[in-house]
C-alpha cells in the first residue's frame, strides 16, 4: 500500500472506524478492571494512567499560574536586516526544513510506520516554525498563542504515534483528534484566563508518559534509543531556555541560549526524523 494510501486509511480509522478489534480490547480492559487480577494482568496500563493523570490532579489543586511578563525579555534583542530580534527569530528556520522534510519523505513512502499521528507531528514542527519566528519578532502574550498552539500539535502528534506504535495500533489515531482539542483547549484557556496550569500539563505531560510507554511496552520498531536521544535534546533545550542570558554572557554577546533551545529542539525533532528513516518493523508481540 502506498504511504497516500496509508495515511487515507489512518484517516478512515480516525474518523468511522473505531472497529470491533479495539472495542474488544477496551471493553475487556474496563470489564478486566474490576477483578482482582486484573490489576496484575493490566498493571502497565493502570501506570500509565497514573503517571497521565497524576501530574493533572496536582496542578488541578495548585493556584492559578499566571504567565510571568518578564518571560518575553530574551537575552538578545539585535536587530539585524531590519529584523528585531533577528537570531531568536532566524533560529526557527531548522523547524521548517526537518517539518517539511518528514511530510515529504512519509508521503513518498520512506518513512517506516508512518501514520496520521507522525504527519500531525512533522506539521507541528513546521508550523513551529512560523508561529515562534512570529512571536520572536515580536513577543507578548497575544503572538505567544502562534508560538504555543503549533507546539502542542507536535507533541499530542508525538505522544499519539508512540501510543499507537505501543498501546494499540488504533489508540493513538482515535485519540489523535480529542488531543489535539486538548492542547488547542489548554493554550486558549491559559490566553483567556491567565493561568498555564493545563498548557503545562500539556507540555510536559508527554515528558512523562513518553519514557513511561518506552520502559512499559515493547516497542514494535527498532531504533528505540534515537526516540531517547531526541527527549535528551529537548531537555537541553529547555536547560538553555532557562540560561538564555546566563549563556549569552559566557559567550560574551554572541549567541544567547534561547537561540540555541530553538537549535537544540530542532535536533531532537530531526532525531525523530532520523529515527523514522532508519528504523524497522520488529513485530513484538504486544503487551494484552
Ligand atoms: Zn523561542
Amino acid at each position: 500500500m502506498s504511504a497516500t494510501a496509508d495515511l487515507r486509511f489512518d484517516v478512515r480509522c480516525a474518523m468511522i472506524d473505531v472497529d470491533a478489534t479495539l472495542c474488544r480490547w477496551l471493553i475487556s480492559f474496563l470489564l478486566g478492571s474490576m477483578h482482582a487480577s486484573a490489576l496484575k494482568r493490566h498493571w502497565r496500563h493502570y501506570l500509565l494512567f497514573l503517571i497521565a493523570a497524576a501530574p493533572l490532579l496536582i496542578l488541578v489543586c495548585l493556584p492559578p499560574i499566571h504567565q510571568d511578563a518578564s518571560y518575553h525579555e530574551f537575552a538578545d534583542t539585535r536587530r539585524f536586516l531590519g529584523v528585531p530580534n533577528f537570531a531568536d527569530v532566524v533560529s526557527n528556520a531548522p523547524f521548517l526544513i526537518v517539518g517539511l522534510a518528514g511530510i515529504m519523505l512519509g508521503a513518498c513512502g520512506r518513512l517506516t510506520g508512518y501514520s496520521i499521528c507522525w504527519f500531525t507531528f512533522f506539521l507541528g514542527v513546521s508550523m513551529v516554525s512560523v508561529g515562534s519566528g512570529y512571536y520572536h519578532w515580536h513577543p507578548n502574550n497575544d503572538s505567544l498563542v502562534w508560538d504555543r498552539l503549533p507546539m502542542t500539535v507536535g507533541f499530542i502528534g508525538l505522544l499519539m504515534a508512540i501510543v499507537s506504535e505501543s498501546v494499540h495500533p488504533k489508540l493513538g489515531t482515535i485519540l489523535l483528534f480529542p488531543g489535539l482539542m486538548l492542547g488547542a483547549g489548554s493554550v486558549i484557556y491559559w490566553h483567556y484566563f491567565n493561568d498555564l496550569r493545563f498548557y503545562a500539563w500539556v507540555q510536559y505531560g508527554p515528558l512523562l508518559i513518553l519514557p513511561a510507554l518506552l520502559v512499559l511496552f515493547p516497542s514494535q520498531y527498532s531504533h528505540k534509543y534515537m526516540l531517547v536521544i531526541a527527549l535528551a535534546c529537548y531537555l537541553l533545550a529547555k536547560l538553555f531556555e532557562v540560561f538564555d542570558r546566563e549563556v549569552f554572557a559566557i559567550l560574551r554577546g554572541s549567541v544567547a541560549g534561547h537561540t540555541i533551545k530553538h537549535l537544540w529542539a530542532a535536533a531532537g525533532c530531526l532525531c525523530i526524523l532520523q529515527m523514522l528513516r532508519k528504523r524497522q518493523f520488529v513485530n513484538v508481540k504486544r503487551v494484552a
